[in-house]
């Protein structure tokens, strides 16, 4: 239950907030705020802040650059970690907002009504989807001149138990703030890599872990900044250690009750888990231009780090792209392991969607679910079990998510547009630029 604009006006009050930070997400994934002082805040209630989209990623054409914040009550938190010196006095708060046009419709390229499109979708077949998340990142040092670097000071493994670190006190910082801001953190440990860690949201109704991905990113970012580091999230910022990925739970609800769960099923699965998952299968070549964004995406998708390189399915291995936890009743879902923390969740969690609806709309069926470890069979074998490779670069994904139409149906015209044509010249960028494995690799050699 939302809260109502006289609601939300006393809490601004009585909090003594004295910044309003209306929030919304470009289409390449980047957080946007606009922020109002204590005298606009009635006014940016009524959603009536405008703000020039031209001046957005991806938003809009000049000639039509008026949009309007259209902000979602439900959304309302006030920040825990601003000082007052740094406001002057006062809170900060924010509202996470749907943009809409200057008459009031909504905008076809806001990440957001994109996901609510695709959970309508779901609605009229009667489910909600819930999703948890497991994001990955890198804690790094800073230059004395507060440049970014990829060094890390930590020796800790994964789950170590003897924190020797700043990084593991700063995590455990991020985990309180997130806390305080109501994030329901189920647990939070350091990976596989030095200076790598991971914190888990228990799972929540789609939007709202959409909205909680884009704000835990920045909160991660802050608390590293304020002692002095850099949180990264691309996602393969060494060579030849883990990289992050974003592994997602999803879940179909119906009724209340888990729309997965069939105790007399294969693997305890109900069928629409089986088409669910085939549609996660059947799409994944195109999905994974939104949920692996950037050329470095490509780079963690490579055999050997726990990252999914086959598209397969799997009750048991962590080397298929769905896994299917072993816990069942209500807590069944699937588990896929493709996006990492540098996507839009809006857009990712959609195609998601997307493609596991397509699955049951289709009735499509899954292959066998694999047992054993893909990253030890051979070409042949894999060709025998008809194990296909995601793409392998950035390229390959941006032409297999043009071809994908349910993909297309479910972005929109609009944001497939914009999508391809941003993500075509940054590949041209990276091809055109010489790289230091080239100069190492060549420059003596010929
Ligand atoms: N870092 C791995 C990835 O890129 C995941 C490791 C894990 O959580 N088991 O997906
Ligand atoms: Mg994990
Ligand atoms: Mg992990
Ligand atoms: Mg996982």
């Amino acid at each position: 239950s939302s809260p109502t604009v006289q609601d939300v006006l006393q809490r601004l009050q009585d909090a003594d907030v004295a910044f309003l930070r209306l929030q919304f997400t470009d289409i390449l994934g980047q957080t946007k705020n606009v922020e109002v002082p204590r005298t606009q805040f009635a006014k940016a209630l009524g959603g009536d802040v405008t703000f020039d989209g031209s001046a957005v990623e991806g938003f809009t054409r000049v000639e039509e650059s008026d949009m309007l914040l259209s902000p979602d009550l439900s959304t309302f938190l006030i920040y825990p970690q601003f000082s007052r010196e740094e406001t002057g006095g006062g809170r900060v708060a924010r509202l996470i907002c749907d943009v809409t046009l200057p008459g009031g419709e909504p905008f076809a390229g806001d990440p957001r009504r994109v996901l609510r499109t695709q959970l309508e979708r779901a609605q009229e077949r009667g489910f909600e989807m819930y999703v948890g998340t497991e994001p990955e990142f890198f804690l790094f040092e800073r230059t004395a001149g507060g440049l970014g670097t990829t060094v890390t000071h930590d020796k800790a493994g994964y789950f170590d138990l003897a924190p020797i670190d700043r990084g593991e006190r700063i995590r455990r910082e991020i985990a309180g703030r997130l806390v305080e801001m109501g994030f329901e953190i189920e647990a939070a440990h350091h990976e596989v890599a030095p200076g790598q860690h991971e914190i888990d949201f228990r799972y929540a109704p789609a939007l709202e872990t959409a909205d909680r991905i884009a704000t835990f990113k920045f909160v991660v970012k802050r608390v590293a900044l304020e002692h002095g580091l850099l949180a990264s999230f691309l996602p393969k910022p060494m060579p030849g250690v883990s990289g992050s990925g974003m592994h997602c739970h999803l879940s179909l609800f119906r009724d209340g009750q888990n729309a997965f769960d069939d105790p007399d099923g294969e693997h305890g699965l109900s069928d629409t888990a089986r088409q669910f998952i085939a549609g996660l299968l059947a799409h994944a070549e195109g999905m994974t231009a939104v949920t692996n964004p950037l050329v470095n995406s490509y780079k963690r998708l490579v055999p050997g780090f726990e990252a999914p390189v086959n598209i397969a399915w799997s009750t048991s291995n962590r080397s298929a792209l769905v896994r299917i936890p072993a816990k069942r009743g209500n807590s069944t879902r699937a588990e896929l392991r493709l996006a990492d923390p540098s996507c839009n969740p809006y857009l990712a969690l959609a195609v998601m969607l997307a493609a596991g609806l397509d699955g049951i709309e289709q009735g499509l069926e899954p292959p066998p679910a694999i047992a054993r470890n893909i990253f030890k069979m051979t070409v042949r074998e894999k060709r025998h079990h008809r194990i296909k490779d995601l793409p392998s670069d950035l390229r390959e994904a941006v032409d297999e998510l043009e071809k994908d139409e349910v993909l297309r149906a479910a972005l929109g015209e609009h944001v497939m547009d914009r999508y391809l044509t941003a993500k075509r010249a940054e590949w041209r960028e990276y091809s055109s630029a010489v790289h230091a494995w080239e100069l190492d690799r060549y420059l003596d050699l010929v």
